[in-house]
């Protein structure tokens, strides 16, 4: 990889590998695909994620709050979006003045919606998000008749349009867990009972990323996944399914120093050289999100070799050991830390490595990136740009 025009902490974002990755869940779901943007496009910038998306073939963009939804409109993005996480405080006119798909998970909000749009005077566009056994969002069982019968009467005044109807899978990278089809069944038939109050709705979703690509009998009408779009694969186990990562964090190697064998790295030596050796220094730490619990279990790719971290990896910076002859190793070389492998660096980490050497779910490791890494962007998502 080349350093010019690089800041010193780079995240790259491969757009053509957002638009890739649209394609395989589409085509394997066999249903258009909601493209989740949430938490800033799972830390690679929601807007220009989205518009990729969208470009890519997406039909329409899916985020947790509103604040979320407002910002993408303030993008200039005018496709449909639905948001799903709401509380007491949320403005929901703003919300219906932004044509915004609001997702209720409550009687008390589809009564605030209501509110909202007759105060304004117009029909808010309303998704029920029906709790089929995750019991976190959604209506709850002993809600649902309550809201039905308010979302029949609000409709029929005019106050809302039911456009959909979703819920999320508790068990969705387990692709054969029964509940997955409970849960299915169990949307089929609030959409059946809304029906027969005579509120119809247009389409029905449930699939996240590792239901999109292992279950497509529970595709419905769309399916609303996140994770697979930026690249990184939902069920591990089974593979990548093709998707190319869209993330590649990259450091410019600061120094590159002697360390003679006895001596400690970094604080509190928690590494001490078994021989003399050379080190590089990279700025990047754990308030850019690299965690600090990966300290000496990780390895960066340098010039196409591999070179383990060393040492406790601090605010600003981390130690990798490049071994007696410092590998060709000089500074100004960039290191990649994970990402997309490219012909010159086969085999780079993934953020999966990460997320297996500290417990955690690769989610957690591409949405933290953030403090001193700069976004660019490359690449192009093939299909039309919206
Ligand atoms: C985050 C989220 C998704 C996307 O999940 P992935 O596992 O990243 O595909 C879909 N639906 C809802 C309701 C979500 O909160």
């Amino acid at each position: 990889m080349t350093t010019a025009d690089m800041p010193a902490l780079a995240a790259t974002v491969d757009l053509g590998a957002i638009g890739h990755n649209v394609r395989v869940v589409t085509e394997r779901a066999g249903a258009p695909v909601i493209a989740v943007v949430k938490a800033d496009g799972y830390g690679h910038g929601a807007a220009p994620v989205a518009r990729a998306a969208l470009a890519a073939g997406a039909a329409e963009l899916g985020v947790a709050h509103l604040t979320e939804a407002l910002a993408l409109r303030s993008a200039g993005i005018d496709a449909h979006i639905t948001s799903w996480l709401h509380t007491p405080s949320t403005d929901f006119a703003a919300g219906i003045a932004a044509d915004i798909d609001l997702a209720v998970s409550s009687p008390r909000q589809l009564a605030a919606v209501v509110a909202a749009a007759r105060a304004a005077g117009v029909t808010a566009t309303v998704t029920a998000k029906v709790d089929t056994g995750l019991n976190r969002s959604g209506i709850a069982a002993d809600e649902w008749e309550h809201t039905a019968h308010q979302l029949a009467q609000a409709q029929a005044e005019g106050a809302v349009r039911l456009r959909a109807m979703m819920c999320h899978l508790a068990f969705g990278d387990e692709p054969d867990h029964p509940m997955n089809s409970q849960q299915a069944a169990h949307l089929d038939s609030a959409a059946a009972d809304l029906k027969r109050r005579g509120v119809i709705p247009q389409v029905l979703h449930l699939a996240n990323s590792p239901a999109a690509l292992t279950r497509p009998d529970l595709a419905r009408d769309l399916v609303r996944p996140g994770l697979a779009l930026y690249g990184c694969s939902p069920i591990p186990s089974r593979g990548d399914f093709g998707l190319i990562p869209a993330m590649t964090l990259s450091a410019e190697v600061a120094l590159v120093k002697k360390v003679a064998a006895g001596q400690g790295v970094s604080y509190n030596h928690r590494w001490v050289a078994p021989n003399d050796t050379m080190v590089a220094v990279l700025p990047a730490g754990y308030a850019d999100g690299v965690p600090r619990l990966l300290s000496e279990r990780f390895e960066v790719s340098i010039n196409g070799r591999r070179f383990p971290g060393v040492g406790r990896i601090c605010m600003d910076q981390l130690v990798v050991n490049l071994g007696p002859d410092g590998g060709g190793v000089r500074e100004g070389d960039r290191a990649v830390l994970f990402g997309a492998n490219t012909p010159g660096e086969p085999a780079v980490p993934k953020a999966v490595d990460w997320a297996d050497s500290v417990d955690t779910i690769d989610y957690e490791i591409i949405s933290g990136i953030h403090g001193r890494a700069q976004r660019r962007y490359v690449g192009d998502p093939g299909g039309e740009v919206r």
